[in-house]
């Protein structure tokens, strides 16, 4: 059996592993585009701030770990698929013949449409080589634009502030985060970074960039401002173009069925190409965070596996993120469901915030701020669709409950629960 991936970031490197595990006389070859041994790009920030060199961001640390593994890893760029002849063709000319194909091709920065986002000094935060620019010149006292507050944009925030730069964050939207977190945690999350010396500007466009050395970044409210470097993240699209005219079906990212397979026999697609199915909803979506890009790769190999069928029920949309030392959470569906309730509770001097939604006596999602002690126990409930009966009021009552809540609906006791908070 000749197994070929596509992609050698996570989804990919732990789909090869999981295929060598499950099929140790199988054919497998790993192909990625990048000139780096496979990596992981959630690494990044925190080679930014100098907490780990280069080879911190490995996906796998040691010399020699593939030929080990007996896993191929080809360097080149797949540019078609062809589904009939069952082969793929490279751009360095070459082609590979394969018996199952996983496409793992991760996605890439959505650039926006603004002059002078192709200037030198304008940067997404991607990949390794991006990031070798980036702290090329981010040195201390530079000034520094960030585009996009997102998840990735707050996350690269935290790992340019500790190199000390001028930090300007632009943000279309009136709040940090705005995908993930909801109008009261992200004003939240604006006035801690601001209190930390960044200056955060929400509902605010960039329209143009320009200048050489010295880039002039124009803002929607007329103001321009300096920078010796404009990081864009302002969003990502999977990496589909290859698989045009391959029967291979398109939405947003590939579409899989429940099974992580495509539209074409024998060929799987996993982590953020892949339109997977999501835990909360049952709908099929592109989750761009590393947790489901692994639970795709592993799910995907087992049915890559003659004779294996594992369905894949969902994965839960979590998004985990440090911002300058403020810990922000979102859970499923934080932004709550039809005919739903939720429970609230803020304590904006202290920069704590927790908001729950429930469908009926489950819980459904979840944003929190500052509380991190309550995040197994928020995942927990959420994966297992526990239902809460009289806890639900209680948690409307007073959310902080959650612990008490969990232990006693978990073990169907109702009554002798210390409730005190
Ligand atoms: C700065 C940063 C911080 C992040 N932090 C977090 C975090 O804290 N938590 C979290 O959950 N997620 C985080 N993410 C997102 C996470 O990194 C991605 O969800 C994850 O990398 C997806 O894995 P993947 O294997 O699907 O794709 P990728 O990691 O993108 O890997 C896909 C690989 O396929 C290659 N490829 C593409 N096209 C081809 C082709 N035609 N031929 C050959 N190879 C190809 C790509 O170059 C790439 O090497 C972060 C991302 C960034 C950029």
């Amino acid at each position: 059996m000749r197994h070929l991936i596509i992609g050698a970031g996570p989804a990919g490197v732990v789909a090869a592993e999981s295929l060598r595990q499950l099929d140790s006389g199988s054919d497998i070859t790993l192909i990625g585009d990048e000139s780096e041994p496979p990596y992981s790009r959630m690494a990044i920030p925190y080679l930014l701030s100098g907490r780990i060199g280069e080879a911190g961001t490995y996906l796998r640390k040691s010399t020699g770990y593939f030929e080990e593994q007996n896993i191929e890893v080809v360097q080149d760029r797949v540019a078609a698929i062809s589904t009939q002849n069952r082969s793929v063709t490279l751009a360095s000319g070459d082609s590979r013949a394969y018996d199952r194909l996983l496409i793992a091709t991760g996605s890439s920065p959505a650039s926006p449409p603004i002059d002078g986002i192709g200037l030198p000094g304008v940067h997404p935060c991607w990949t390794l080589e991006d990031a070798r620019a980036i702290a090329a010149r981010a040195a201390p006292g530079a000034k520094v634009v960030l585009m996009g507050a997102g998840f990735i944009g707050c996350i690269i925030l935290e790992a340019l502030a500790k190199r000390d730069v001028e930090l300007t964050v632009v943000e279309l939207e009136n709040r940090m985060v705005p995908r993930m977190m909801n109008q009261a945690s992200g004003g939240l999350i604006k006035t801690w970074c601001e209190g930390r010396g960044v200056r955060v500007l929400t509902s605010t466009r960039v329209e143009g960039i320009s200048g050489g050395q010295q880039l002039e970044v124009s803002l929607s409210g007329g103001e321009t401002l300096l920078a010796d470097l404009v990081i864009s993240a302002t969003g990502v699209r999977p990496n589909t173009e290859f698989v045009a005219d391959s029967g291979v079906e398109v939405d947003h990212g590939i579409l899989v069925n429940e099974h992580l397979q495509t539209a074409c026999d024998g060929v799987f697609a996993a982590g953020d190409v892949a339109q997977g199915r999501d835990f909360s909803t049952g709908d099929y979506s592109v989750q761009a965070i590393q947790p489901t890009a692994v639970e795709h790769g592993k799910t995907a190999a087992s049915n890559m596996v003659d004779g294996k069928e594992v369905v894949h029920r969902g994965c839960l949309n979590m998004n985990i993120l440090d911002t300058m030392g403020l810990v922000s959470t979102s859970f499923g569906a934080w932004e709550g469901v039809d005919g739903g309730q939720s429970a609230e509770l803020s304590d904006p001097d202290r920069y704590r915030y927790l908001d729950l939604q429930f469908d009926g006596d489950v819980l459904v999602g979840a944003n929190a701020l500052g509380l991190t002690q309550h995040v197994g126990v928020i995942r927990g409930m959420i994966q297992t669709q526990l239902r809460l009966g009289r806890w639900k009021d209680r948690l409307l009552e007073n959310p902080l409950q959650l612990m008490e809540a969990y232990v006693a609906a978990a073990h169907g006791v109702s009554d002798g629960v210390n409730t005190s908070v």
